[in-house]
């Protein structure tokens, strides 16, 4: 190839990757939208903990053996902070979560409007947690999820595994759905043990349902409300029309490169 095509195969390549990056979208759990009741003035919103965890069965292994000395309880805890800590680090969004520990209030009551993280067999042996999120319409057109209660299974289990889990719970409480088509988000179904890092996908869907507009450029603010969430022929449809429209010039690049 001459240094004017590799420049132009390398550029629409470039192009190809940064649309199929901003195309796959994120997923919004309930339709019409719900989000936890989170203002930008009043970002909060704590989970309680039942002080509850499953036994451990890494604990010597996972990240080099830094969980080694401690309880399940305190290894438990590490990993709850961590999940809260992980969506409420993303820049651009004002949510910010947290977690106390009172086995008193804790409670899998889908309808006393406590955020709880309890320890309770679950039906599915195969699942370390589950999330059960409520959405209820307080004034018209405002929709907010007002209980998510996240069950955590009494099976043993890897670090590893459980903290992947409790992020992606969150996940649920926060207002998404699984991201079918996007295996990198913490939305999606296939991760790495020990990975909780969420997705170009997550970091989306938080801005949008919890935008700060103090932060970052409209052009971004764009992008993200655009993609407008919700999974379905829409997703589909934009990856055909990546191809279509960027696929051409690609493979015109690439048969003008080999003539040359
Ligand atoms: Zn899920």
């Amino acid at each position: 190839m001459t240094t004017n095509s590799s420049m132009r195969f390398y550029t629409t390549l470039a192009v190809l990757a940064f649309v199929e990056f901003f195309t796959s979208g994120f997923v919004l759990i309930f339709q019409p939208e719900a989000g936890l009741p989170a203002t930008l003035v009043a970002p909060n919103v704590n989970f309680v903990w039942d002080g509850k965890a499953p036994p451990f069965s890494d604990k010597e292994t996972f990240r080099g053996g830094t969980f080694a000395d401690q309880s399940d309880h305190d290894a438990m805890l590490k990993l709850l902070n961590e999940a809260m800590a992980t969506w409420s680090n993303v820049p651009g969004s004002f949510i910010k979560l947290s977690v106390t520990e009172d086995a008193g209030v804790a409670s899998a009551n889908r309808t006393d409007r406590i955020y709880s993280i309890v320890l309770a067999p679950t039906h599915s042996a195969s699942s370390a947690a589950y999330a059960s999120p409520v959405a209820e319409t307080l004034t018209p057109g405002h929709r907010v999820i007002s209980d998510c209660d996240i069950t955590v299974n009494t099976a043993k289990v890897t670090l590893a595994f459980m903290v992947y889990a409790l992020t992606h719970e969150t996940g649920h409480c926060l207002g998404f759905g699984h991201a079918h088509d996007n295996y990198r988000s913490i939305m999606g179904y296939s991760r790495t043990p020990g990975d909780a890092k969420l997705g170009a996908d997550d970091k989306a869907g938080l801005i949008y349902l919890y935008d700060d507009p103090a932060y970052g450029d409209g052009k971004v603010r764009e992008a993200v409300a655009a993609k407008c969430g919700v999974l379905g022929e829409g997703v589909v449809g934009s990856h055909v029309w990546v191809l279509v429209v960027l696929g051409l010039p690609l493979l015109a690049t690439l048969r003008r490169g080999r003539a040359q």
